[in-house]
């Protein structure tokens, strides 16, 4: 089996609201991400990673910001537009890490959901998908609450 690896890398700006979206999940909070679409990093550096892999560029070239279709978009869609990308060249994606980096909201509670929605967006065995997060220890934009950001990598492969 042919394997490649990518990596992915998103921050969001924080800004007074309601809740926020991260893996596909809206969680109750007195803050949102600044964003054209639904800001959520998580999906965004997944989107990332997987393109990284498949050799096809990044999510701003095709979900680009001053589009107006993706105004207020669920990433979702992003998730599994980049699936059907991977799937054009016969790529599949294989497992996926995926770690945010957020002073606040605490995920542990659900990260099952994010792990259900991305198995079904992705085509994969739940087993396969890792979520992992941590905090900044209050240093920085993210310690202090102004940002979120999010690390993936992904490894996809065909069979020749
Ligand atoms: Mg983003």
């Amino acid at each position: 089996m042919n394997v490649r690896i990518g990596q992915g890398f998103d921050l969001h700006r924080l800004e007074p609201g309601d809740a926020i979206v991260l893996g596909g999940v809206s969680i109750p909070a007195q803050f949102q991400a600044r964003a054209h679409s639904d800001g959520d990093v998580l999906l965004h550096a997944l989107c990332d990673a997987l393109l990284g892999a498949a050799g096809r560029g990044d999510i701003g070239d095709h979900f680009p910001d001053s589009d107006p279709r993706w105004r207020d978009a669920d990433s979702r869609i992003f998730v599994r537009h980049c699936r059907a990308l991977l799937e054009e060249d016969g790529w599949q994606p294989l497992n996926v890490d995926l770690t945010l980096l957020a002073e606040t909201p605490r995920i542990g509670d659900h990260k099952e959901q994010m792990r259900r929605n991305l198995a079904v967006d992705l085509q994969l065995e739940a087993s396969r998908i890792n979520i992992k997060a941590g905090t900044m220890e209050g240093l920085g934009a993210i310690g202090r609450g102004e940002a979120v950001a999010a690390l993936a990598a992904a490894l996809i492969g065909k069979t020749p």
